[in-house]
C-alpha cells in the first residue's frame, strides 16, 4: 500500500503527540515500514536517516542484531511478571550493573516505564523522605528557567516552557524557578566563568527558600527540549556543594543526557558529584521498550524502610513496573557499550562533528553553534543576525527541506540539532552536515514575514 493510503488511515483515527494536527494538510505524514541501521524506511522506497535518534531514545539505531537476538532470547523465558513480591533475572541484572555504573551511594533502583513517571517518583519520594524526618513543611521544588521534565502534572509542574504548561496551570504544583547557566553565543573558553557567575540566583534561591524546598531538580549539562541549551560542569558542582549546605536534596535528570550522550556515560560524571535521585529513561532500553528508573541515594532508601508500618514504604506502581523484555534491552544496551568501546568511539565522531560544525557556524542565517558531546545544535537567525519570530516556522521549513534530501531533523523553534545514533560513520556525518547546509539555506530564503504562517510553532 502507498504512504498516501496509510497517511489516509492513519489520520483518520491515530492522534499524535506534540502535532497540531492540522498541520498535516501541508506536511504529510510518512508512514515507514522498516528501519534498520541508521534508517527509516517508508512504503515507496524512500529512506531517512535518523539524525536525532528518534526523539533521542534510539542510541544504537533501529534493529540491531544483537539487542533483537536479546529479546527474542528474553521471549523464551518470560515477557513480563508483575515484580511486587515477585522478581526476575533481568531485572536483578540490570539493578546491579545500573548500580555499578552510578556514581558513589546510588545504590537501590525504583522503576517506573516513562520519563515523566521517573520524575513523578523522585518528586514524590522526595518529599515522602523530608516527611520521614519530621519536615513535612519541604515539600516544594526549585527547577531552572526553561527546563524540560516531562509532561504528567507533577512533572509539569517542575517544567518551565509555557507552550506546554501554560494552558495547564490550573492544575499545576507551583515550583520555584531561577535563570539557569546558559552559555549560548559565548566561546567554549567562558563556559566555566559564566556557569559560575549564573550560580549566584541559584545560592540566592536556596537561601531564601531553603526551608520550604525539598529538592533542586536539573538537567545536567544540557537542557534539551528548552533548545539544547549547554553549560560547564562547575554549575553541578556548586550546585550539589549548595543543597549540601542548604540542606536540599538534588534530583539530576539525565533523561536526555545520560548513556554516553555528552561524552561520559552519565554527565553528572563531568562534575565528580553524587545526585540524591538520578532519573534516567530515553536511552536506558536502547529505543525498544518504555521503561524508567530512579536511582536513589542508600541513606534515602533506608529512611522508608520499617519492620512495623505499612505506610513508611514507597506504595508508588505502574502496572508494567519492571517489564522483563525491556530489562533485558537495557542489559543488551549495557553490554554493547562495552563491546563496541562506545565512548571511545564517539569521542572520534564528536570531533568531526565539530569539524563540521566550525565551517556551519559561519554560514549564513547559523548562530550559537555549540556542542556537548555527541548533541550539536545552533539557531537560526535572520540576514540581520537576530532570532526569526516564531510564527515564521522556519524549523519547520528545515525539517521539511531535510526530509526531502532523505534526512530526518526535528527543530525546537529555531533550533536545529542533530543528535545521532552512536553507530554512525564519518560518511553519514559528512552527509549530515551536506543537509544541513542545504536545508538551512531554503528554510531561511526569502522574507517570509510575520503573517506568513501564524499557525502554532512545531516543538
Ligand atoms: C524526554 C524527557 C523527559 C520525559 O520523558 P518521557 O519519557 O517523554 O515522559 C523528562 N526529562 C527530560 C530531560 C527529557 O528530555
Amino acid at each position: 500500500m502507498p504512504n498516501a493510503e496509510w497517511m489516509r488511515r492513519d489520520l483518520a483515527h491515530v492522534w499524535h503527540p506534540c502535532t497540531q494536527m492540522h498541520d498535516h494538510e501541508q506536511l504529510p505524514l510518512i508512514p515507514i515500514r522498516s528501519a534498520r541501521g541508521l534508517w527509516l524506511h517508508d512504503f515507496e522506497g524512500r529512506r531517512y536517516l535518523d539524525a536525532v535518534s528518534s526523539w533521542w531514545v534510539n542510541i544504537f539505531g533501529h534493529g540491531h542484531p544483537y539487542i533483537d537476538a536479546q529479546i527474542k532470547a528474553q521471549l523464551d523465558e518470560l515477557a513480563h511478571i508483575m515484580i511486587a513480591g515477585f522478581t526476575h533475572a533481568p531485572l536483578v541484572e540490570l539493578s546491579e550493573r545500573l548500580v555499578a555504573r552510578a556514581p558513589a551511594g546510588l545504590t537501590h533502583c525504583f522503576y517506573a516505564d516513562n520519563g515523566a513517571s521517573a520524575i513523578e517518583v523522585a518528586l514524590k519520594m522526595s518529599q515522602h523522605a523530608w516527611r520521614h524526618q519530621g519536615r513535612p513543611e519541604k515539600h516544594r521544588f526549585l527547577s531552572l528557567r526553561h527546563a524540560y521534565h516531562g509532561e504528567t502534572l507533577g512533572a509539569l509542574g517542575v517544567t518551565d516552557i509555557p507552550l506546554f504548561s501554560a494552558t495547564y496551570a490550573p492544575l499545576l504544583h507551583q515550583a520555584l524557578h531561577v535563570a539557569g547557566p546558559d552559555c549560548r553565543g559565548l566561546p567554549q573558553e567562558q563556559w566555566q566563568e559564566h556557569s559560575r557567575q549564573a550560580f549566584a540566583t541559584m545560592e540566592q534561591a536556596l537561601s531564601e527558600h531553603a526551608d520550604e524546598l525539598a529538592a533542586v531538580i536539573v538537567e545536567p549539562l544540557v537542557q534539551g527540549a528548552a533548545g539544547m541549551l549547554m553549560y560547564h560542569p562547575i554549575y553541578l558542582s556548586l550546585l550539589r556543594a549548595a543543597c549540601d549546605r542548604h540542606g536540599v536534596h538534588l534530583i539530576c535528570d539525565e533523561i536526555a543526557v545520560g548513556f554516553g550522550r555528552t561524552g561520559t556515560f552519565f554527565a553528572c560524571e563531568q562534575a565528580q558529584i553524587s545526585p540524591d535521585f538520578l532519573c534516567l529513561s530515553k536511552a536506558l532500553t536502547a529505543g525498544y521498550l518504555p521503561m524508567s528508573v530512579v536511582m536513589v541515594q542508600d541513606s534515602l532508601y533506608e529512611l522508608f524502610y520499617d519492620r512495623f508500618e505499612t505506610l513508611k514504604g514507597f506504595l508508588h506502581s505502574h502496572s508494567y513496573t519492571g517489564n522483563a523484555l525491556a530489562a533485558r534491552a537495557a542489559l543488551a544496551s549495557l553490554d554493547l557499550f562495552d563491546q563496541l568501546d562506545v565512548l571511545a568511539n564517539n569521542r572520534r565522531r564528536a570531533a568531526r562533528m565539530a569539524e563540521h560544525g566550525r565551517h556551519l557556524a559561519t554560514a549564513a542565517h547559523v548562530a550559537n553553534l555549540r556542542q556537548t558531546g555527541m548533541i550539536l545544535a545552533f539557531d537560526l537567525v535572520d540576514a540581520q543576525g537576530r532570532p526569526f519570530d516564531w510564527r515564521e516556522r522556519r524549523g519547520l521549513q528545515l525539517h521539511r527541506a531535510a526530509r526531502d534530501r532523505e534526512v530526518l531533523l526535528r527543530p525546537i523553534g529555531n533550533t536545529v540539532y542533530i543528535m545521532p545514533p552512536y553507530i554512525i560513520e564519518d560518511a553519514d556525518i559528512d552527509l549530515i552536515f551536506d543537509v544541513l547546509r542545504e536545508s538551512v539555506a531554503i528554510a531561511c530564503h526569502g522574507d517570509a514575514g510575520p503573517g506568513h504562517d501564524t499557525s502554532i510553532a512545531l516543538p
